[in-house]
Formats: C-alpha cells, sequence, structure tokens
C-alpha cells in the first residue's frame, strides 16, 4: 500500500484527511480517533470513580470522619462528633437501595451556629475534602429575592458546578456552606410595607434548594448571559451546611433559660454553666426568635454550635493541626535551607497579642506574616541561615503600628 492509501483503521478517513496517523502492529489510527477515545477513557473513569466514591464514603464510620477532623481542627469536639454523624447519615441516605418500607430517610442538613473564625469553614472544607466531593462557598448575605439586584438563590449551585468542574453527578452529591446564613434573619416581626427582599424573601427562596428539588441553573451564573443554556441539576442529594455568628442569640438562650428554671442563675455555677458560652445550650427555637422562619429551621434539623476560641486552643492552632501554621512557615523556610527555630515564649507572645487584640484564629496569621517577612525577605541565598525566634524578637517585629494596622484589616 503507498503512502497516500493508507487510512485510519478505526473511521476509514485517509491519510491526507487527517492531521496525523499512527501506526499500530496492523492497523492505524488518526487523530480525532485518539481524541473521541481518550474521551471515552476518561468518562469510564469518572464513572468508575464515583462507584470508588460511594463505596469509600460507606466505608467511612462516623468514628473515622471524626479522627479525620481531629487532625484539621482543634477542639469543638462536640461539633465534630455531631457532624460526623450527620455526614455518615446523609452519605448513608444516598446509598440506601430502594426498599418498599416506605421509610425514607430525609436529609439531615446542618447549621452551626458560633463566632465569625471558629472554624465553621473549616470544618465544612475539611469534610469535603475527605469525602472527594465538590465544595461551594457561598455568602448569604449577596443573596436576594429572584429580580432584585444581588444573586438569586441558583447562583449557589453554578457556583457548586464550577466546583465540579460541571461534572453534574460530582455537583449533585457535593456540599454547599452556606455562610452568614444569620443575615437573612427576618428583619422585625412585624410584616412590613417595604417587602423583605434579602431576608425573609430569601429564605423563602431557599427552602426548596434546601428540601430537594430539581433547579434550572445557569452554568455561568449572573444574568450578563441571557442566552446561556440552562442545567437541571437536582438538589436532593446535596449536603447543605450553613453557619453563622448570630450575634446577640446568647440574649434569647438566657432569656429561655431562665424562664425554664426557676433560679437558675443560682444553679449556674452548681451545674458547671458557663455565662460565657451560652451556645452550647442553643435549641430551635432560638434560631425562630432570632429570626429564622420555622420552614428553614425545620429544613436544617442537625443544629450545633462552635466553642469560642481560648487561648489554649489558639495555641495549638498555630502549632497542632496537620497543615498548621508554623509547620508550614517551617517547610517554606527549609526550601531556602534555613533552620527555623521558635521558642514556646514566642508563640505565647503570640497568642497573646491575637487575644489582646481581638484578632482570633484569623489573626494569627497575619501576626505570623508580620514577624516573619523580614526573615523570609533577608534570609535565602544568605550566608547565615539559621532563625531562632524569640520572644524579644517577635516583640521587635510587632511593634505598636504593626498590630495596629493589622487590626485595621482584620
Ligand atoms: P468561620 O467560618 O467560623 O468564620 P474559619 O473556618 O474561616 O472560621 O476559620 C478561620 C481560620 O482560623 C481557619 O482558616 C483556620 O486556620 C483557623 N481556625 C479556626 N478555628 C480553628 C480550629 N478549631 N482548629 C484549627 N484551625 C482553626
Amino acid at each position: 500500500m503507498s503512502k497516500e492509501e493508507l487510512e485510519c483503521s478505526f473511521c476509514g478517513r485517509k491519510k491526507a484527511e487527517t492531521s496525523l496517523l499512527i501506526a499500530g502492529l496492523d492497523a492505524h489510527i488518526c487523530d480525532r480517533c485518539i481524541e473521541q477515545a481518550h474521551g471515552i477513557v476518561m468518562e469510564e473513569e469518572v464513572h468508575a470513580g464515583n462507584n470508588e466514591l460511594s463505596k469509600e464514603m460507606m466505608l467511612k464510620k462516623p468514628k473515622i470522619i471524626k479522627d479525620f477532623l481531629d487532625d484539621y481542627i482543634i477542639g469543638q469536639d462536640h461539633t465534630k462528633r455531631v457532624m460526623s454523624v450527620a455526614v455518615y447519615n446523609h452519605y448513608k441516605r444516598l446509598l440506601q437501595p430502594k426498599t418498599d418500607d416506605d421509610i425514607e430517610i430525609q436529609k439531615s442538613n446542618i447549621i452551626i451556629v458560633g463566632q465569625t473564625g471558629t472554624g465553621k469553614t473549616l470544618i465544612a472544607k475539611t469534610i469535603a475534602r475527605m469525602l472527594n466531593v465538590p465544595l461551594a462557598i457561598v455568602d448569604a448575605t449577596v443573596l436576594t429575592e429572584a429580580g432584585y439586584v444581588g444573586e438569586d438563590v441558583e447562583s449557589i449551585l453554578t457556583r457548586l458546578l464550577q466546583a465540579a468542574d460541571y461534572n453534574l453527578e460530582k455537583a449533585q452529591n457535593g456540599i454547599v456552606f452556606i455562610d452568614e446564613i444569620d443575615k437573612i434573619a427576618r428583619k422585625s416581626d412585624n410584616p412590613s410595607i417595604t417587602r423583605d427582599v434579602s431576608g425573609e424573601g430569601v429564605q423563602q427562596a431557599l427552602l426548596k434548594l434546601l428540601e430537594g428539588t430539581v433547579v434550572n441553573v445557569p452554568p455561568k451564573g449572573g444574568r450578563k448571559h441571557p442566552d446561556q443554556k440552562f442545567i437541571e441539576v437536582n438538589t436532593e442529594n446535596i449536603l447543605f451546611i450553613a453557619g453563622g455568628a448570630f450575634d446577640g442569640i446568647e440574649r434569647h438562650i438566657s432569656k429561655r433559660l431562665n424562664m425554664q428554671a426557676v433560679g437558675f442563675s443560682a444553679s449556674k455555677k452548681e451545674n458547671g454553666m458557663e455565662k460565657d458560652n451560652m451556645l452550647q445550650y442553643i435549641i430551635p427555637k432560638d434560631l425562630k426568635d432570632f429570626g429564622l422562619i420555622p420552614e428553614i429551621i425545620g429544613r436544617l434539623p442537625v443544629l450545633t454550635y462552635m466553642n469560642p476560641l481560648d487561648k489554649g486552643t489558639l495555641r495549638a492552632i498555630l502549632t497542632q493541626p496537620k497543615n498548621a501554621i508554623i509547620k508550614q512557615y517551617k517547610k517554606l523556610f527549609e526550601m531556602d535551607d534555613v533552620d527555623f527555630v521558635i521558642t514556646e515564649e514566642a508563640l505565647d507572645y503570640i497568642v497573646e497579642q491575637a487575644i489582646v487584640y481581638k484578632l482570633g484564629a484569623r489573626g494569627l496569621r497575619s501576626l505570623c506574616e508580620a514577624v516573619l517577612t523580614d526573615a523570609m525577605f533577608e534570609l535565602p541565598g544568605a550566608e547565615d541561615r539559621g532563625l531562632q525566634v524569640t520572644r524579644e524578637y517577635v516583640e521587635d517585629k510587632l511593634g505598636k503600628s504593626t498590630i495596629k494596622k493589622l487590626k485595621a484589616v482584620s
């Protein structure tokens, strides 16, 4: 056969019609067929991966989930237990074989109440990472009722699709973290003439999504592309985790507790009830008193709370988690052959500053950055590559003005 007569053994195209024709033992394949075959292989892998995923999830018992969370999140034991069970039940629900006993396991969507910076987002992220499912983090404050300035609730699913690289099946088994859910609380008890488009209106719009419905989602989001094709997303198997600080909810809690138990304040100390951590006594009614509508509360049946971060926790966050901040710096310095040592006193001092200036866990990072920037600039390539960070070193680098600046940005 002459060169010109060669053809693809799969599609029959002549060599001249192809850009590339690869020869095998006694067959040829063209570039287009290779691409198509590659597509098929990838798709198969995704399917196989999904099955693997299901098996993997099934094997992850709550204790294993909790162990994984322990590696990354300090303290918050109660919430880690509650979340481990909720996540386990959620994926059990997905994997349950269809039976005719009429028992339908309902969704275990979760709501976490806790001050900002206590690790709510971190928990959602860690769970998604462990299960290898896509995660969308959305801010409830930007949502408005359809037709008003702001984002429709469908935009949440656009984000999830994007996080799943537009793999619909993956997105439909993903996790959505809705932050600042408390900001869409009803503004007042009296229905007013002006519509509450970013409060109760959004809560109403969220209801269906939380429970499970098919939504037409603009894949690129927004209303800027009016002629884009919609993707139908079924939210039935999506796990929703909502988080919020619910500033001032303690008042509702203590009011209720005082009403429930006469002499509550007297017995408080005996029972070890801590006034500065009232959140641990939270019940769904408190969310209702705060301004969430009962239907929303019903669709977020797992309610849990985060403890405020005390000194010990902040100190542990610096060094203990698998990807603790100090471990990260150590690695960065190692890459430049810099021997980085930080003393206990120096770490204590950083934590003290984070507390004094109310910077919280997020502030730890900025404080470390402020302390170490000079060293990270000077040491790479320098002759002496030892770095011993003492309390005095930290004090020096965190001159008052630096902390003021940090406070302003946090
Ligand atoms: P939230 O969502 O509650 O506002 P984040 O989850 O965003 O708080 O936490 C902010 C940062 O603080 C995280 O990136 C993490 O580094 C750190 N952090 C907060 N709480 C913890 C914790 N319990 N364990 C480890 N790191 C924490």
